[in-house]
């Protein structure tokens, strides 16, 4: 880090949180970016020092029982990391790989891109290392009845509204919100976001990261002169994101050739069946091997390699951290790739970054590129603030229009420090100074 005010903090973020690699990462990515901002602002030193330490971390033990009556015990996290904006917002993630430096690294992160949005939102992650696959309904269903018997204290409509993430689909968030309401006794219908449309849900919400995704990179591609139509694009995972980024691309003339989920990648020349992939991936949980079966000739499954191999002009990576390195990053480059953008939250590794920066890739960074579904969680806030729904074309009018203002936040903010095109630190600046304005006015708190 090149100024030596922010490598000292960055010094005392890492000696106070031991181990937490994926937390160090996002901070320094911000802290790096905040250079210019330091120089300019010194005022800011110490807010940047308070942001990097979570207002409340919440631990706590989620036990239930299994099909075959054993006691299971796993570990809950609501992380509320920074409310000048408004109620901690962010999603809850139920994976095994979930511990306490993934839970700070997405609500880290979340304060910024909540930020950028706009929206009166502040930040905050949770989650559990409790792994839905293979479970039966049954099982979810107790285990997020447990979760929220302890997290029900801690959130509110005016306090705390998570949402959903990897592991934590609309099936989930039903079982959570109705244990938060029959504990209660309370219909606040805004204390969740991601609910379903028969009980408080939005338009557009379930669509909404994919959605944004693409529309910021309609963005970027517009401000080099250029469309999606007839392009090549390779989308990484298979989950809610990734099927909702193949909609919208191929909606606007592009082909999304390959996409995957943890037993390996599909290329799909003629383009994603998007009907098939969403019957195997959403309604039958199976596998991309079925995919390929039921798709017949000109798909096949690679099993072992990288997605980021298959050559595109776009790559979204829409799967989970760090999963593009520096080798997948200079195979983008050496394929010509034209554009990353994050539909995950931090996929690329830093080392990835700096090879598609060197090559000049226009690249759009997850806080700016992916806030496409937190934006439509405030939708859904307002909505129920309200008591209100709004129509599917409407929100998508209103998140089209967000994520418009994002990108060009990004990019005036990169061009006012002297950074131009630099979505990351475009968007780490405008999101940091949003946050850190609100902070000085508060006082020390
Ligand atoms: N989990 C999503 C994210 O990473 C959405 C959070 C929300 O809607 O609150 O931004």
């Amino acid at each position: 880090m090149v100024d030596p005010t922010l490598q000292s903090l960055f010094d005392e973020v890492v000696a106070r949180n031991p181990g937490e690699d994926e937390f160090h990462q996002a901070v320094r990515e911000v802290l790096d970016s905040l250079t210019p901002v330091a120089g300019k602002h010194p005022e800011y030193a110490s807010v940047i020092q308070r942001l990097c330490e979570p207002e409340r971390q919440i631990i706590f033990r989620v036990p239930w029982v299994d099909d075959s009556n054993t006691v299971r015990i796993n570990r809950g996290f609501r992380v509320e990391f920074n409310s000048a904006l408004g109620p901690y917002k962010g999603g809850l993630r139920f994976h095994p790989s979930v511990y306490l430096g993934i839970v700070k690294f997405l609500g880290f992160e979340q304060i910024f891109k909540n930020a950028l949005t706009g929206l009166p939102i502040g930040g905050g992650k949770g989650g559990s290392d409790f792994d839905p696959k293979g479970c039966s309904e049954g099982e979810v269903m107790r285990f997020c009845q447990s979760y929220m018997t302890e997290l029900y204290r801690h959130i509110g409509e005016y306090t705390d509204v998570p949402a959903g993430d990897i592991g934590v689909g609309g099936r989930e968030v039903g079982y959570l919100f109705g244990q938060y309401k029959r504990i209660t006794n309370r219909y606040e219908s805004g204390v969740f976001t991601g609910k379903g449309m028969a009980w408080g849900g939005s338009q557009v919400r379930t669509e909404a990261t994919g959605f944004g995704t693409v529309f910021f990179v309609e963005e970027m591609l517009k401000a080099s002169g250029q469309s999606f139509d007839g392009r090549r694009v390779v989308v990484s995972g298979a989950g809610n994101v990734a099927v909702h980024a193949i909609e919208k691309v191929h909606q606007l003339g592009g082909t999304v050739v390959a996409c995957s989920d943890s037993s390996g990648y599909v290329v799909d020349e003629e383009g994603i069946d998007l009907g098939l992939l969403r019957q195997v991936k959403e309604v039958e949980r199976g596998r991309m091997a079925d995919y390929v079966e039921r798709r017949g000739q000109g798909a096949h499954l690679v099993s072992d390699g990288s997605i980021w191999d298959v050559p595109c002009d776009v790559a979204l990576p829409c799967a989970t951290q760090n999963e593009l390195d520096e080798r997948a990053a200079s195979a983008l480059v050496h394929n010509g790739c034209l554009v990353v953008a994050e539909g995950a939250n931090m996929p690329t590794t830093p080392a990835a970054l700096a090879v598609l920066r060197e090559a000049g890739v226009r690249f759009g960074p997850g806080k700016a590129a992916n806030a496409g579904g937190v934006a439509t969680s405030a939708l859904e806030m307002q909505q129920n603030a309200s008591r209100d729904s709004w129509s599917f074309e409407y929100t998508e009018n209103r998140l089209g229009e967000i994520m418009r203002g994002i990108h060009d936040r990004c990019l005036e903010t990169a061009d006012e420090y002297g950074m131009p095109d630099d979505y990351v630190a475009g968007a780490n600046i405008a999101g940091f100074t949003h946050v850190a304005d609100a902070m000085l006015a508060f006082g020390v708190i």
